[in-house]
């Protein structure tokens, strides 16, 4: 049986040489350009752009990185275009303002190509989907020729892990994202519409942004973290499989990776093939997210008294600007503004950390009860 590729390549710091050899290395192993990319295709190159954040934040995808892929569709006669969709209102303002924040602007203006503004929806049949029988997704995405997906590796409080299944989360716009993490709250119905996602809309390679990733409180509050990688695969399960044994997380305890081998999506280890660069040792592994959210079903009373033990986000009044992005962006409307300052509706969270994770200034912490910590592990 024909392996799985998944192909790593040493990259020790943003500089544009480095991570030219690196990606060189990665897509010759895998094949070539050529082989993903045939001219005059229309090619959407999709980085985590999630929120408004510079670079050396380490929370999106580097601009030297969606630089260098933009360069090679470019030599293969692709026309590229950069296309996400960050969390929270979707409008050309917002969009302008994060793609300045990011880098991407310059990549934009460096190489020539375009950044979408398009913000139109589709709704499209998923016969095969299991948690959702259609989806709503940006329209431009679903009209390229080719998706080249960028994630960036990093711990997430939500998920734990957030690399390239999770990076096409990014392909539902704007605050329909909040719509479907109200209506899918359990963790494994959530892992299972990113699944969804990847079956309907599925990008033809995945290279990972883990030359500096985060750990910590990600995808947004955490610290950076050296990884000095890139990698990549045709395969996002594989692609996660690897990184996330690479950070210290046992990739058999993340629920998209049980749901996704269970539907012979994932190839199990042995049957991985690693390509150029041995993959380095981490040590110590990344820092996790500071709490663990456990999905129970359980009778009314003992929810409520379970949901006081769950992690919780908290707001720091020295840290909040009383900008309300934490409120508008609450899929379960558990925020309100009060003198400018958020306060939580606690029965009404749904611990997605949408607020943690679209928060500006880091003022979103999420704590969790001693006995929580100790019982919920
Ligand atoms: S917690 Fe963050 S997002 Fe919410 S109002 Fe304060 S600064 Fe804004
Ligand atoms: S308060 Fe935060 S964690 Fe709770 S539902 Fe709203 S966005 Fe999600």
């Amino acid at each position: 049986m024909q392996k799985t590729a998944v192909a790593a390549a040493k990259c020790p710091a943003y500089d544009k040489l480095k991570i030219n050899n690196a990606l060189n290395k990665l897509i010759n192993s895998l094949g070539g350009i050529e082989k993903f990319v045939q001219p005059g295709q229309v090619v959407a190159v999709k980085p985590n752009l999630v929120a408004k954040k510079k670079p050396a934040e380490a929370a999106t995808t580097h601009p030297l990185v969606v630089e260098a892929v933009v360069r090679l569709v470019q030599q293969a006669g692709g026309k590229p275009f950069i296309v996400d969709s960050p969390g929270g209102p979707s409008s050309r303002g917002v969009l302008r303002s994060v793609y300045r924040a990011t880098g991407m602007t310059e990549v934009a203006e460096k190489t020539g190509c375009d950044l979408n503004f398009d913000t139109s929806e589709t709704v499209l049949n998923h016969p095969r989907g299991k948690a959702v029988k259609q989806l709503t997704l940006l329209k431009v995405l679903t009209k390229a020729d080719v998706i080249i997906a960028l994630p960036k590796l990093k711990t997430h409080c939500m998920t734990r892990y957030t690399g390239a299944v999770k990076l096409m989360y990014g392909a539902v716009p704007g605050l329909k994202k909040a719509e479907y993490h109200f209506n899918m709250q359990k963790l494994r119905e959530f892992s299972q519409l990113l699944i969804d996602i990847n079956t309907l809309l599925p990008a033809s390679l995945n290279i990972m942004d883990a030359v500096v990733g985060m750990e910590g409180d990600g995808p947004t509050a955490g610290s950076p973290r050296e990884a000095g990688l890139l990698l990549a695969s045709t395969n996002p399960y594989a692609l996660d499989y690897i990184c996330s044994d690479l950070i210290g997380i046992k990739p058999d305890s993340l629920v998209f990776i049980q749901l996704a081998k269970e539907q012979g999506l994932c190839p199990p280890p042995a049957e991985i093939e690693l390509l150029a660069d041995p993959l380095p040792e981490l040590n110590p592994p990344f820092k996790l997210p500071s709490h663990k959210n456990v999905d129970f079903n359980l009778p009314g009373f003992l929810k409520r008294f379970i949901s006081r033990l769950q992690p919780r986000p908290v707001f720091s009044p020295e840290l909040c600007m009383g900008c309300g992005e934490c409120h508008r962006c609450c899929p379960a409307g558990a925020i309100t503004m009060v003198n400018g300052q958020p306060q939580l509706t606690l029965d009404s969270c749904i611990r997605c950390f949408c607020c943690q994770e679209l928060c500006p200034h880091k003022a979103v912490q999420i704590h969790q009860h001693w006995l929580g910590k100790r019982l919920l592990r």
